[in-house]
């Protein structure tokens, strides 16, 4: 088993794949910290749709989405804003069926949604993420308040209206005989015996060739064979899979999903021990609060974890995401921003031993 100890940072279909990644094999992942998320972008065709404006992703300082508008604020320091009526277009399809807002499988969440500029929203989910949250008020990393009545109304009508429009297109889906098997209920049984005799064939056809993918790379990742390379777009198999080998299957995220990790979609953002709005004391060049930055800070510096998976930006591709292994905090922070197109984050985890 590996000595590395790793904190990642990742959407809630990357943390639901870290999780199954958590159940089915012996991960380094030790903490989990979720983002919240409504949609996400091909990176392609973001690139296509800021032309039309007469712009380049390298003109583009930092991006917001609320209140229905992608909001571009400029390195002019002009700000323009596009309707989510008209991004529409360049959402990800495995996006229209994902019915989680909140990353309900990780230790904490973080977002934005019910707190005030500079400021984000924090769930507390599992004993880990408890002791984690209480050490940093207590090392005054972060300052935390209460998450009043009407903060936690807004949040919870906004994660019940994504779980609802999704519903209807996972409905519409099956309905066309395309499957949409982590929403399927199972039993445990039922999901071993599925998995036992399913392989990367049927990945493909259950799950990437009818737009499911959500190109996370925990399947390229858990291969024990190394057959499975991701482009920017899908996974791709060359090579013959050993008998009984069920890896790539079990670990997808958009795969049946164990009891455990279900979502119960009556919860509108999942089981939790507390809600928070916090703020980083130490910290203030990320999205929001700087709370993922900070958070990744306190656990290294406190030796709780070895690592941590972020997501940073190419130096000559603007914008362009890709996932990496650091344990340097200027490294942290300068992944710090929210990057609103896909990466396989599981492929960084590939160098760990
Ligand atoms: C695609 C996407 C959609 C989102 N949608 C919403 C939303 O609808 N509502 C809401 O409240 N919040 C949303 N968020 C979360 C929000 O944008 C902030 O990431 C969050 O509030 C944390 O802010 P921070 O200042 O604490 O993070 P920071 O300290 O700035 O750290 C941000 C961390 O996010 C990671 N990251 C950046 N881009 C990606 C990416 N593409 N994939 C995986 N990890 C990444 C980096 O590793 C970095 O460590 C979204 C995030 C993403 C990536
Ligand atoms: S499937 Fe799309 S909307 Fe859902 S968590 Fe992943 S990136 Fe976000
Ligand atoms: S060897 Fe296993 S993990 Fe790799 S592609 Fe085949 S079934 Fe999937
Ligand atoms: S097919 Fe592979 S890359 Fe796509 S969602 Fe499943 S595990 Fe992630």
């Amino acid at each position: 088993m590996s000595e590395r100890r790793i904190a990642m940072v990742g959407t809630p279909c990357e943390i639901m794949a870290a999780s199954k990644l958590q159940y089915y094999t012996d991960s380094p992942i030790e903490v989990k910290l979720g983002l919240f998320c409504m949609e996400n972008f091909s990176y392609k065709y973001f690139t296509n749709l800021l032309k039309e404006y007469d712009l380049k992703m390298d003109d583009i300082e930092k991006f917001r989405i609320e209140k229905g508008f992608v909001f571009l604020l400029l390195k002019t320091h002009e700000t323009l804003k596009i309707p989510l009526s008209v991004a529409k277009r360049i959402i990800r399809k495995n996006c229209n069926i994902c019915v989680e807002l909140t990353s309900e499988t990780s230790d904490i969440s973080i977002g934005s949604i019910g707190s005030e500029d500079g400021w984000s929203t924090l769930i507390v989910r599992s004993e880990k993420g408890e002791e984690i949250i209480n050490g940093a008020i207590e090392q005054e990393f972060i300052e935390a308040k209460p998450f009043n009545e009407s903060q936690f109304k807004l949040l919870n009508s906004i994660a019940e209206s994504k779980t609802r429009k999704n519903m209807e297109f996972i409905e519409r889906r099956e309905f066309l005989a395309r499957p949409v098997l982590y929403q399927r209920e199972k039993s445990d049984d039922s999901i071993a015996s599925e998995v036992s005799q399913s392989e990367f064939k049927d990945l493909k056809s259950n799950v990437i060739d009818v737009g499911a993918c959500v190109l996370c790379g925990a399947c390229e990742y858990a291969c024990p064979d190394n057959l499975i390379s991701i482009d920017d777009t899908k996974p791709i198999m060359k090579g013959e899979c050993p008998p009984d080998c069920h890896a790539c299957f079990a670990v997808c995220p958009r795969t049946f999903l164990p009891e455990d990790l279900r979502n119960d979609n009556s919860k509108a953002i999942g089981e939790f021990i507390r809600v928070l709005t916090v703020k980083s004391l130490k910290h203030t060049q990320g999205q929001d609060g700087s709370i993922v930055t900070t958070l990744l800070d306190y656990l290294l510096t406190n030796k709780i974890v070895t690592d941590a998976l972020v997501v940073d930006k190419h130096d000559n591709l603007a914008w362009k995401p890709y996932a990496k292994i650091t344990r340097g905090i200027d490294e942290i922070i300068k992944s710090g921003g929210t990057k609103y197109s896909v990466c396989p984050v599981f492929k960084a985890l590939s160098e760990v031993d």
